[in-house]
């Protein structure tokens, strides 16, 4: 296996094709004693913002943690609400229908204005890898998964001048757009909901807490007694964790083709769109982010897939100088933050010698002497 480890770097990790995580602390039973209380493990599931959901909590008696736990299922039908892009009804699709038209800012809720910054800050920080207009390009390319075939070039030629910061801006009035852009939130809203999910745990006195939606991740506090949640870092491959690590108080996210891609003429086209071609990804890649949120997590996943071995270190440089400007990011592990690998011309399954690995030192550390596949 090649390996390009950066050394000295700020940041580091990230996985795909859904995390695995336990706690080892099946049905209640892993509890200690806080303060004359013993926390209990209580865990929920459901079907939300268009993926598997999950709760792990610990909390004191039944009634805290379902009524916690309700209060985030509702949290995320209303974030469903403002941001999906599958729903012709939501917030962002009726703002986009309107501006662009109205020549005028368009006033949004404090959930589609916060996931508009957070788009921007992420568009800025990525150089433009990560790109919320990318939506009417990730549109034709979705149809084109229905037929079959690349979509009319013209058609995407026209679609993709509407991707770029400059096509809009935030006031406090709303949004102003020009004609034709469109926003496609998929890549960061997940991780802005599982932020919130542990916000609204926390309202209940909950801190210890797993959140899972569809394979990324949002952890508090450790389990009681615990170091940390025990967290599965996928491969290139759908099923199986390559290595374990054992995390706290962090977002982790991943990105790649594992499980959405459309194959033309031999060709893999991956869902995830290099907004400066306008172009799907067509390597093989798996991208694994651990940050202080999971909003970074998810933006900065989807990122690091478009940017590759040649434009991840550059990321990792940036992110060093935004730990220091930037309060609202955090400070990223300067061990764990950004795990890249790529493979761009084989058949799965891959051996470990095929693939070409980009590691922050941490997680280069957990390779060591394991398959990277
Ligand atoms: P994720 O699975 O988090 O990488 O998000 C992928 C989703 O984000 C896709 O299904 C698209 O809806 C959208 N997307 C694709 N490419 C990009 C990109 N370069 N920047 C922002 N969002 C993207
Ligand atoms: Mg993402």
């Amino acid at each position: 296996m090649k390996r390009r480890t950066f050394l000295g770097a700020l940041c580091a990790a990230a996985a795909i094709g859904g995390i695995a995580w336990s706690d080892d602390g099946e049905n209640g039973d892993a509890t200690e004693e806080i303060g004359g209380c013993e926390p209990k493990r209580f865990e929920f599931a459901e079907q939300k913002m268009g993926v598997p959901t999950r709760i792990v909590l610990y909390a004191r008696d039944q009634e805290t943690a379902e009524k916690a736990a309700d209060a985030v299922w509702r949290r995320f039908d209303e974030l469903n609400a403002a941001l999906s892009d599958y729903d012709s009804e939501s917030e962002i699709v009726r703002v986009c229908r309107e501006s662009g038209k109205a020549g005028a800012p368009v006033a949004i809720s404090a959930d589609l204005r916060r996931t508009l910054e957070e788009a921007r800050r992420f568009c800025v920080l990525t150089d433009g890898a990560f790109d919320v207009t990318v939506s009417p390009v990730v549109k034709l390319w979705r149809r084109s998964r229905y037929f079959n075939e690349r979509p009319p070039e013209k058609i995407l030629e026209t679609a993709k001048k509407t991707v770029g910061l400059a096509n809009w801006k935030l006031t406090e009035a709303g949004v102003e757009t020009a004609p034709g852009v469109r926003f496609d939130v998929g890549g960061i809203a997940k991780g802005l909901a599982l932020d919130e999910a542990l916000a609204t745990l926390r309202t209940f006195g909950i801190e210890s807490a797993l959140v899972d939606a569809g394979g990324d991740l949002r952890l508090g506090a450790a389990p009681p007694g615990k170091d940390g949640w025990t967290i599965g870092i996928a491969g290139l491959e759908k099923e199986g964790a390559a290595f374990y690590r054992t995390l706290a108080n962090v977002g982790v996210a991943s990105s790649g083709d594992a499980n959405r891609f459309l194959e033309i003429d031999g060709v893999r086209y991956s869902h995830i769109i290099d907004p400066r071609t306008g172009e799907p990804l067509t390597r093989r890649c798996v991208a694994t982010v651990v940050a202080p949120s999971a909003t970074a997590a998810d933006a900065l996943a989807s990122a690091v897939c478009v940017l590759g071995l040649e434009g991840t270190p550059e990321l990792v440089e940036r992110l060093k100088k935004s730990e220091s400007n930037d309060e609202k990011a955090g400070a990223f592990d300067p061990l764990e933050t950004i795990l890249y690998r790529v493979k761009s011309d084989a058949e799965a399954p891959f051996s470990a010698e095929e693939i070409d690995v980009f590691a922050t030192p941490g997680f280069a550390d957990a390779l060591d002497g394991e398959k990277a596949r």
